[in-house]
């Protein structure tokens, strides 16, 4: 479900709402454009009624929302469930273990500045609250059988931080009313908190073309944004806005939509796997390897774009596997069929062992050995391949992949 964020704009202060997923906000007043960086996940409040005079004692209480999917690969298969949820993240008894709906129900603040209160550390470590996350949804392989690597691929990773105060020997939370704990019973944990931290403001960065000073393309959830002047793409790095190596293999005429997808080349010397032909021989793949297939490096294709779980695995098993069909690509250019980017590098990394485990034919040859497995010299693109339009369906001509109309336009919202 959707997380709406009040954010009003840099520039004109206009009152702007945004989609807790919205890396860009586009201004309906002034209309201007602005990428939203930030040092680690985006950080929110829930709103609760105070009065001026105690805005300071606020104490906030950090909770980890965590929107995405979790793969497992156990001894009876892959599974996958869509999770979308929030966990304490400060071991206090009488905290909500969980936000609930509310966050949904509410519009969130963006923290900043201006935020008043001290907050308390996020002190349950994020891989701890994934693992919790997984057991609640079943995915820990618990039914007896063998968990041999699990991944979260996130579209959401963010704090929301719940609003306390101190009444009457009791810490109550702000936005129900409801006191959680007596004072004398919370004293043993360390509610000191901090300040608000500059580090966690979130930076407006103006969506020029870096190489040619031209207006950036791109929708409010579009992670990689295009230049349609010199025809290049871009994404938020570490710095500000870095260069994405882009490819395109251009369609024929039939061509009705582009759709992208993260090329990633990766070795996995522990599984043997350096060469696609070594992909090809170790996955099982019921085809005769060609010869030059030991030449060219495994690379792993990931769709760029959110989609549901089973149709992300299959749309990127079909890529990887028949990769070898994608000859021809060319520097990209800009087109106005192409479908926006969704699913950022990071998360797509995620996936490579994942569509790994999707690809073998004889689980038993891979399955047991993922967990050990590491990538080593990874480097990556983004590539745009040609589908065609075929009633429901898009459909990859050269390598069958096929992606249904209507699981596109919910994976957009998803
Ligand atoms: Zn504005
Ligand atoms: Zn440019």
């Amino acid at each position: 479900m959707d997380i709406r964020v009040e954010q009003p704009c840099p520039q004109c202060g206009g009152a702007v709402t945004l989609s807790a997923s919205d890396r860009l906000l586009t201004c309906p007043y002034c209309g201007i454009k602005n990428f939203l960086q930030a040092d680690g996940p985006f950080r929110y409040s829930l709103p609760g009624n105070v009065d001026a005079a105690v805005q300071d004692q606020l104490l906030h209480a950090p909770y980890l929302r965590f929107k995405g999917t979790v793969f497992l690969v156990s001894e009876t298969g892959i599974s996958h469930r869509v999770v979308d949820t929030t966990q304490a993240g400060f071991p206090m008894p009488g905290l909500p273990p969980s936000l609930g709906m509310r966050p949904q129900a509410m519009r969130l603040a963006r923290l900043s500045a201006g935020n008043p209160g001290r907050f308390l550390r996020l002190s349950v470590k994020a891989p701890v609250i994934l693992e919790k996350v997984a057991r609640i949804h079943a995915l820990s392989g618990k039914d007896g059988s063998r968990l041999y690597h699990r991944a979260y691929i996130g579209e959401e990773l963010s704090f929301i931080y719940l609003p306390l105060l101190r009444e009457d020997e009791m810490l109550v939370d702000v936005v129900t009313g409801d006191p959680l704990i007596t004072l004398a019973k919370a004293a043993s944990y360390p509610l000191k908190g901090s300040p608000f931290n500059p580090r966690w403001q979130v930076k407006f960065l103006a969506t020029l073309c870096p190489r040619c000073g031209w207006s950036l393309d791109g929708e409010g959830d579009c992670l990689v944004l295009t230049c349609s002047n010199c025809d290049t793409a871009w994404h938020l790095g570490r710095s500000g806005l870095e260069r994405i190596d882009c490819r395109i293999i251009p369609g024929g005429l039939d061509t009705a939509i582009y759709l992208a997808f993260w090329k990633i080349s990766a070795h996995l010397p522990s599984m043997k796997i350096w060469s696609f032909a070594d992909f090809m021989q170790q996955t099982n793949q019921p085809v005769v390897i060609h010869n030059d297939w030991r030449e060219r490096v495994m690379s792993f294709w990931i769709p760029a774009f959110k989609l549901q779980p089973r149709m992300f695995l299959k749309a990127g098993r079909q890529a990887t596997v028949n990769q070898w069909r994608f000859d021809g690509d060319q520097e990209m250019y800009v087109l106005p069929n192409q479908y926006p980017v969704t699913l950022p590098f990071n998360e797509a990394l995620q996936a490579i062992k994942v569509i790994l485990a999707a690809s073998a034919t004889s689980p038993e040859n891979i399955f047991p050995y993922l967990a050990g497995a590491q990538t080593e010299n990874i480097s990556y693109s983004l590539v745009y391949l040609p589908f065609e339009d075929r009633k429901h369906d898009w459909v990859q001509p050269r390598t069958g992949v096929v992606i249904a109309k209507n699981i596109l336009r919910l994976g957009r919202s998803l």
